[in-house]
Order: structure tokens, then sequence, then C-alpha cells
């Protein structure tokens, strides 16, 4: 499970997080939704500490995540990111079998074995000898989910996976994703799609301005919020 405890973050003297609780049960989905600027990606990466958190604790199974090494850290947590950051120059399956290569130290014929099983699973085994450039932006993207799933993390982060793809792509990614949670990944989705959160999400948290304004079942959040601040964020995005 991942536990945030009135977690503090700023930017110079921009206080961004201003004291977020979040509870994350194991195999559940959580999706964050809020304006422009509330704070979703600064929580995203204090989560694996992209960006160190200035007060507040977040424990990951118990374990405070302060206290481990970043890089022990972040093959726990997983993330992937709105631009997909794959190597342009190696292959989807170059791409899935570096990491495995080069953050669990597998063997190169162990690696490609892997990596290529986890691109199946993305629906991709048949443009595993593609580069990048030779991809649909969905394509790519499920090339970086499948990288994120290959080093087996406990908890996978997203943050606005689909916001940079044409729209005729974006289901693609949703599906996978959907997939990954029926399946039990423990998943944190900064997210714009309120039909995904709505279908998927156990849990819903909207953020304003730093703060957790409101946390709950999709049902609730969505049909019957209480906050006005909630009320006024749905009627301009649904
Ligand atoms: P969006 O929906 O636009 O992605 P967000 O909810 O993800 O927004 P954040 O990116 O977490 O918001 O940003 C929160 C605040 O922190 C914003 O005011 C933003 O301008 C500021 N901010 C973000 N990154 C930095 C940075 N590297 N340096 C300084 N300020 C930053
Ligand atoms: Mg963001």
């Amino acid at each position: 499970s991942l536990e945030v405890r009135n977690l503090g973050m700023a930017y110079g003297t921009l206080e961004v997080l201003k004291g977020v609780d979040l509870s994350v049960k194991p195999g559940s989905v959580t999706c964050v939704i809020g304006p422009s600027g509330s704070g979703k990606s600064t929580l995203l990466r204090c989560l694996n500490r992209l960006v160190e958190p200035k007060s507040g604790d977040v424990l990951l199974d118990g374990d405070s995540i302060l206290f481990m090494k970043p890089e022990r850290l972040r093959r726990r947590v997983g993330m992937v990111f709105q631009h997909f950051n794959l190597f342009p120059d190696h292959t989807a399956l170059e791409n899935v079998a570096l990491s495995l290569r080069k953050i669990k130290g597998l063997p190169t014929a162990e690696a490609e074995r892997l990596a290529m099983a986890r691109l199946a699973d993305a629906g991709l085994a048949s443009r595993a000898h593609h580069r990048p450039g030779g991809l649909s932006g969905g394509q790519q993207q499920r090339v970086a989910i499948a990288r994120a799933l290959a080093m087996e993390p406990e908890v996978i982060l997203f943050d606005e996976v689909t916001s940079a793809l044409d729209p005729e792509l974006v289901k693609g990614v949703l599906n996978l994703m959907a997939d990954l949670g029926q399946r039990g990944m423990t998943m944190v989705v900064v997210t714009h799609e309120m039909g995904f959160a709505r279908r998927v999400a156990d849990q819903v948290v909207f953020m304003d301005e730093g703060r957790v304004v409101e946390a709950g079942p999709p049902d609730t959040i969505f049909d019957n919020p209480q906050s006005p601040r909630l009320k006024r964020f749905l009627a301009e995005v649904l």
C-alpha cells in the first residue's frame, strides 16, 4: 500500500502541495483529477522522489520512501509520462530490454525474452522491431507502459499519459490501463479522462491549490460532489 501523510512540497517560495493525505490500497486504481496547476504532477513526482517533498511522509508498505535509495524506490514505484521518453534510436524491444538489463541487471537473452512478453501483453508483438518513429503515438505510449511493467513495480504512476495523443489513439491506451487495473496492478493515474476515472477508478481524488479537496468512490465524486470547487470543476469538464 501507499500512504501519503501530510505531504508538503514547494518550488522555491511557491507552495505547491499543502498537506496532502492519501491512501492507496494494494490492487486499487486511484484517479487524481483537478485543474491545471493544482499540484497533481508534483504529487506523483514526490511519490518516486523525482522531486523531494518538503514535509510529511510517504509510506510504501509501511516503510518511509524518504529513507530509500531513489534507484531502489523507482524500481518499486514505476512511472509513465505524457511524453513517452523512449530512446528514438532503439527498437521497441530494445527500449524495454535495455531497462531490464540496466536496472534489473538481467543478461541480454533473458531481458529480451521478458521484454517480448511484456510487449505482447500490450498488443505490440508485431511492432517489437520497430523504432519509436515507426510507431503511432498510442503504440509508443503502450511501449512505455510495457517498459514500466517489465520492472515489476509494486505501484505504477501515470501522469496524463493520453494527453499528447490524437483522439483516435486514446482508447487503446486507456483500455490497456483498464486491463492492468483489472489484473490487480496498483495504479495512481492523473487524468483528464473523466469517463476512464468513472469506469475504472476505485477511488477518485480531486485536488485544488495543492490540497485534496474531496476523495471517494467515483459514484460519489461525479454524481454527488460535496464541495463547491468540485462542482464548479465538473461543470467545466463534463
Ligand atoms: P497540469 O494539469 O497543468 O499538468 P498539475 O496539477 O500537474 O497541472 P503541477 O505541474 O504539479 O500541476 O504544478 C503545480 C504548480 O507548481 C504550478 O503552479 C506550476 O506552475 C508549479 N511548478 C511546476 N513545476 C515547477 C518547476 N519545476 N519549477 C517551478 N514551479 C513549478
Ligand atoms: Mg501535470
